[in-house]
């Protein structure tokens, strides 16, 4: 069941809290682009540095690359973006609404007729005009079709052309993979539902070179491997499911796709996709570069294309599924609270410091445990207001611990740690405090 009402509760929290805001809002916002205020871009942040981590860092067979938004425009012409890359767009005559055709229900205008007052039963949807998705501009000052590029649609293509560079200079051998962090740009026709659908977002992909013939093992293994990230990410598993790709909704180069998708308050939708491109992007780029992108087998010495395992995660609809998984609203002692039960390992704070009055020295006491923690972990010290009203803020923000200076503290130098989710509250020596909060950060 769509909850739209959900949605717009956690839109609200995104601004108040400081996660997300709408692009250029001062001037009435720009359409489908968001901004990542203090709390979002840690949250983000953290998400990739996971994803960086469990890609690159613990695994021999993976190596990083950051590759440059604007490419030769060849490229696009070989991938089948510039033939290809294309929705097909209608649009309602009666109520001027735009669609993408493949996305609606018989080819019926879902606006009408209920919405439309004196309008005819029948709607009146122009034929559908392919449109391409990417964004074109031009390098160096003459604007001619010479000079046009575009911004990538998707991040993987910086992988392929590197994809001799990197193996040569790593010294890796087939099976090996390539992993990149990126900004995408896409011209939605109709993009919308907070960040989920964007003109512009951030991909995590991973590209997974092997021979063919061994496609469809790694393949599995790939799938398997992308789901349980999300299930040990914390993600509610009942909420997560897999969808294979039919024939008629296959891309042109993949041979088999599944996507990753959540149900989310708008219903199931992908945020992962896992495809076996074959040997189709390496070809082409073989084909249309001119440059030999073929592989030599050092044992059988058999010379063949990769075939490529592709993982593609967006990292703004990672950050949706996250807040939208973390959503609570609860009722404590007759009181409303909203929290957001967020993963420690991705909390953007991860502790809340507090006196519990502003005088008798407990604010000093509490600058002090804040000083000694802050070079450990992000924190967040407040000594403003009711001490109720400072933990709610902090539940809002996902903050995972309290520590709260009081009268006590000033006679035996112990604090209270207070957690997040069962409000449960341990008194803790303030030389115990780091060792406490390091077991159950980073342990
Ligand atoms: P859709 O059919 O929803 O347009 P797609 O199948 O074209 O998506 P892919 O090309 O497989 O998507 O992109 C891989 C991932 O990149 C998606 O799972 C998603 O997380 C992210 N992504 C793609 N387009 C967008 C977008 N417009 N806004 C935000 N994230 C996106």
């Amino acid at each position: 069941m769509a909850d739209n009402s959900l949605m717009d509760r956690l839109v609200s929290l995104a601004k108040r809290r400081g996660f997300i805001f709408q692009s250029s809002e001062i001037y009435g916002g720009v359409g489908s682009v968001w901004d990542y205020g203090p709390l979002g871009v840690e949250l983000k942040k953290n998400l990739k540095e996971r994803w960086w981590r469990s890609m690159v860092h613990e695994r021999d067979d993976i190596e990083g690359l950051d590759a440059a938004i604007l490419m030769h425009p060849r490229v696009w012409e070989a991938s089948g973006h510039v033939a290809g890359f294309t929705d097909p767009m209608v649009d309602c005559r009666t109520c001027k609404a735009r669609f993408r055709a493949d996305q609606l229900d018989q080819m019926q205008c879902p606006q009408k007729p209920s919405k439309i007052p004196g309008a005819a039963d029948q709607c009146d949807l122009t034929e559908p005009r392919m449109f391409n998705l990417m964004f074109k501009t031009f390098m160096g000052p003459v604007e001619d079709a010479a000079a046009v590029v575009y911004l990538r649609p998707e991040t993987a293509q910086g992988i392929y052309v590197n994809y001799l560079n990197v193996m040569q200079s790593s010294r890796q051998k087939v099976p090996f993979g390539i992993a990149q962090v990126g900004k995408a740009f896409r011209n939605e026709i109709t993009p919308g539902n907070f960040i989920f659908r964007t003109r512009e977002f951030e991909q995590m992909e991973m590209q997974y070179f092997v021979p063919p013939g061994e496609d469809d093992k790694w393949f599995e293994e790939w799938r398997e491997k992308r789901m349980q990230w999300h299930v040990d990410l914390g993600i509610t598993a009942a909420k997560l499911r897999f969808h294979e790709h039919a024939p008629d909704e296959l891309a042109h180069y993949a041979k088999i796709a599944y996507d990753i998708e959540y149900e989310f308050p708008f219903g199931w939708q992908e945020f992962e996709g896992i495809h076996n491109r074959t040997d189709f992007d390496l070809g082409r780029h073989q084909e249309y570069s001119g440059k030999k992108l073929e592989y030599m087998d050092p044992v059988t010495k058999d010379r063949f294309i990769p075939y490529i395992i592709e993982t593609s995660l967006g990292a703004d609809r990672l950050a949706l599924v996250v807040l939208a998984d973390a959503y609570r609203e609860e009722e404590i002692q007759g009181e409303k609270r909203v929290v957001l039960g967020l993963n420690p390992a991705v909390a953007p704070i991860k502790v809340g410091i507090f006196p519990l009055v502003k005088k008798d020295g407990m604010p000093e006491f509490a600058q002090r445990v804040h000083d000694d923690l802050r070079g450990r972990f992000p924190t967040f010290y407040d000594e403003k207001g009711a001490i109720g009203r400072r933990y709610r803020r902090q539940d809002e923000a996902g903050t995972p611990f309290g520590i709260t200076v009081d009268g006590q503290t000033l006679e035996d130098q112990t604090v209270t740690i207070r957690h997040r989710d069962s409000l449960e509250q341990d008194r803790v020596h303030a030389d115990q405090v780091l060792s406490y909060l390091d077991e159950r950060l980073v342990g």
